[in-house]
């Protein structure tokens, strides 16, 4: 089991655009660790429940978080954060969109930061973010961090799903991605995915261009032949528990992928 685990997302973006972008970072990815193209996201494939779902391993109905607004769970569940604060492992997330602010409960991170992607473009705000991330993980050492990248899903609002612009912002995460890799020690098992995809310059419906989203899993644990036939958003969360070293909220219903 690997002593830390950061958990990258890129907002939106879908497996078949990683053929097209081609960053070399994708390639070494693919090669050094677990690749899985066919995972599947939550209904309605919209980015906060998507991100609810994420880290409480359960489906939009049971977490309660149908849209983009946020309300407080009627039957609250732990998420990643509130179970390793359980047990005394320290968590960060570093985020260019403030709609995720309610993904911790008060109290359950020590290490964060909020970049607006309204104010500084989501273009800059991934670099700026992504900087953050790195300087505390390098000064602090936290067990988990979230770094979320928000620009390919404003892009694809923008120009359209698959558009050159959208590839060029998939890429340009991918270089934010490469950067934090390269830059953190090696006890860090890295897992990159997307919340949901994306069609025209929408998503949000239960079809195979929004729902289908990439796992990448690299860590020195980690056997890059393992095989995974089906995965789903929910079994992220386990995941990150699992290599941790922590027991899973018994709520959550994803199982682990390693
Ligand atoms: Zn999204």
């Amino acid at each position: 089991m690997s002593e830390k685990v950061l958990l990258i997302l890129v907002d939106g973006m879908r497996p078949d655009s990683l053929d097209v972008c081609n960053h070399p970072f994708i390639r070494k990815m693919k090669e050094e660790g677990i690749y899985i193209p066919t995972a599947q996201t939550v209904m309605p494939s919209v980015t906060l429940p998507c991100h609810m779902s994420l880290f409480h391993s359960v489906a939009p109905d049971r977490h309660g978080i149908l849209t983009n607004t946020y309300t407080p769970q009627v039957r609250p569940i732990n998420g990643i954060c509130e179970q390793l604060h359980l047990y005394k492992k320290t968590s960060g997330l570093f985020y260019n969109w403030g709609e995720l602010r309610d993904l911790s409960r008060p109290g359950t991170i020590s290490y964060g930061c909020f970049i607006s992607g309204h104010i500084y473009s989501y273009e800059i705000a991934n670099v700026k973010v992504t900087e953050e991330a790195i300087k505390s993980i390098n000064e602090s050492s936290p067990d988990f961090i979230f770094l979320y990248l928000g620009y390919a899903d404003e892009a694809g609002h923008a120009f359209g799903w698959m558009s050159d612009e959208y590839i060029k912002s998939v890429y340009q995460s991918w270089d934010c991605i490469e950067k934090i890799a390269s830059s953190i020690p090696d006890d860090y098992t890295i897992i990159i995915t997307s919340d949901h995809g994306g069609h025209d310059r929408s998503h949000g419906r239960d079809i195979p261009e929004d729902m289908t989203i990439p796992i990448f899993i690299k860590g020195k644990g980690i056997d890059p032949s393992t095989n995974i036939e089906s995965a789903s958003i929910i079994d992220i969360a386990p995941t990150v528990t699992k290599l941790l070293g922590v027991e899973a909220a018994e709520e959550w219903e994803g199982r682990p992928l390693v």
